[in-house]
């Protein structure tokens, strides 16, 4: 069986391995990046903390993208079920005002406010 080194703790793993079996660095991307691994053996804690930073982060702007994403679909449906249906814009715009998406919220209510205007305008 091929085996693999593990560039930064010199363990090894099988040729297929996603992550070192002892100190789960990705291996593929250890294996890119030598000098970086070189750097972590000397600089445990350092690399330690600039991983945890680098994998926040990284997990930070995937969270966003996602809710972004999502949230843009999720807005767009629950504009036009407003402008049908003006308790959704009821249920929702509060909740976005809370979320602190104040221009969404308020768009939501103000479509509710246009349409009891009309409403009550037409019964007046
Ligand atoms: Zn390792």
């Amino acid at each position: 069986m091929t085996t693999v080194t593990c560039p930064k703790c010199g363990t090894e793993n099988p040729a297929d391995a996603m992550n070192c079996k002892n100190c789960r660095v990705n291996l593929k991307y250890a294996l890119e990046h030598l000098v970086e691994m070189e750097f972590a053996r000397e600089h445990p804690d350092m690399f330690g903390l600039v991983g945890q930073l680098q994998r926040a982060e990284e997990q930070q702007s995937q969270e966003k993208a996602k809710e972004e994403k999502e949230g843009i679909g999720s807005y767009i449906f629950n504009l036009v079920l407003s402008m049908m249906f003006p308790v959704v814009a009821l249920w929702y715009g509060p909740k976005y005002l809370i979320k602190g998406e104040y221009v969404k919220g308020v768009l939501l209510l103000g479509i509710v406010a246009v349409e009891l205007a009309i409403a009550f305008s037409l019964q007046s």
